[in-house]
C-alpha cells in the first residue's frame, strides 16, 4: 500500500519540486494539496484545497509543508492534530515551538520531521563543522540564498551555529573595542560569533563555514545548485515518519 501524502504549498519552488517527487515514486500516492490562493479545484485528478480545515477526516498519512514561515508551526500544529505526519521543510521554527511539537507528536504517537536542509552534503557540513568548531572555536558562518526568501539567517544556518556551539569552547570572538560603523556590518551574534546572510538573485541554497587560527585557516562549504538536491531527503523522511510515534528536528536523526 502506498505512502497517502498532502502537500502544502504545491505550487511554490520547493512544493512543485515535491510534487513531482512523489509523483515518481509507486510507493507514494498524492491524497491533496493546499494553497490558500489555488484557483482549481483538482491539479492532475488531485484534490486541490484552499482551507487546511477541509483536510480534516481526509485518509492521509503524511503532511509535506513547504509554505511560508508565517504559516509553518500553524500548519504542522494542524497536521499533528488530525493524524497527518508532518515532513516540514519550511524554515522560522522556535525552539519552543519545535519543543512544543515534539511533545504534541508523542502525545499523539505520530512521527514527524522539521528538517532545516534536506540536504545530505547539508546535513555533512553541518557534523563536519561541529567537529572542526573543536579545534578552531573562531569561525563565521555565511549563508547564500535567492533573493525571495523571507527568513534571515536561514534554518540551515541556526542548526549549524547550534551544533556548533555543543562543541566549541565559550568563545566571544573579535575585538573587544570594535565598533560597527554601519548596522548589522557584523552580522547576526550567536553564542559569540557571527551569522551573515546574503540574498541575490541566481542562487538557490548555499552555505560556508570559516575557521580561522594562528597562520591557517579552513572552509567547509556545500551548494545546492537545485531544489532537486533536496528530493532524496524529503523521500527519506516520507518513509520514515510512518515508522516513528515521534517528531524529530534535523534529517540526521532519520539516518
Ligand atoms: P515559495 O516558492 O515561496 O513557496 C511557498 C508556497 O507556499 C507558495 O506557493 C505560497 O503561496 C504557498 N503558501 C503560503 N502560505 C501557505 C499556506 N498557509 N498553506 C499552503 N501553502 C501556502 O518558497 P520555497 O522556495 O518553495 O520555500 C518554501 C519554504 O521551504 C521556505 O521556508 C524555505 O526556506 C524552505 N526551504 C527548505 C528547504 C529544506 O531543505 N528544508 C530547502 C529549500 C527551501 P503564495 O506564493 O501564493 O503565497
Amino acid at each position: 500500500m502506498s505512502i497517502k501524502v498532502i502537500i502544502a504549498g504545491f505550487k511554490g519552488k520547493m512544493g512543485s519540486t515535491a510534487l513531482e517527487m512523489v509523483k515518481a515514486d509507486k510507493d507514494l500516492s498524492l491524497a491533496a494539496l493546499l494553497d490558500p490562493f489555488a484557483t482549481e479545484e483538482s491539479f492532475e485528478g488531485v484534490p486541490v484545497f484552499k482551507n487546511k480545515e477541509d483536510l480534516i477526516g481526509l485518509d492521509a498519512d503524511v503532511w509535506v509543508d513547504f509554505t511560508t514561515p508565517k504559516f509553518a508551526y500553524t500548519n504542522t500544529r494542524f497536521a499533528l492534530e488530525n493524524g497527518f505526519a508532518p515532513v516540514v521543510g519550511t524554515t522560522g521554527f522556535t525552539t519552543e515551538e519545535i519543543e512544543g511539537l515534539t511533545a504534541l507528536s508523542v502525545e499523539k504517537k505520530l512521527g514527524g520531521l522539521i528538517a532545516p536542509n534536506f540536504a545530505i552534503g547539508a546535513i555533512l557540513l553541518m557534523q563536519f563543522a561541529a567537529q572542526a568548531a573543536k579545534y578552531f572555536p573562531n569561525l563565521e558562518i555565511i549563508e547564500l540564498h535567492h533573493d525571495k526568501k523571507k527568513d534571515a539567517p536561514s534554518g540551515t544556518a541556526v542548526k549549524t551555529a547550534e551544533l556548533i556551539s555543543q562543541t566549541r569552547a565559550a568563545l566571544q570572538q573579535g575585538a573587544s573595542d570594535e565598533e560597527e560603523l554601519m548596522a548589522g556590518a557584523r552580522g547576526a551574534e550567536f553564542d559569540g560569533f557571527r551569522i551573515h546572510s546574503v540574498r541575490l538573485p541566481g542562487l538557490v541554497a548555499h552555505q560556508e563555514v570559516i575557521f580561522g587560527a594562528q597562520g591557517e585557516g579552513l572552509t567547509i562549504r556545500h551548494d545546492s545548485y537545485d531544489r532537486v538536491s533536496f528530493m532524496s531527503g524529503v523521500n527519506l523522511g516520507i518513509k520514515e515518519v510512518v515508522k516513528r510515534e515521534k517528531l524529530v528536528y534535523g534529517l540526521e536523526h532519520l539516518l
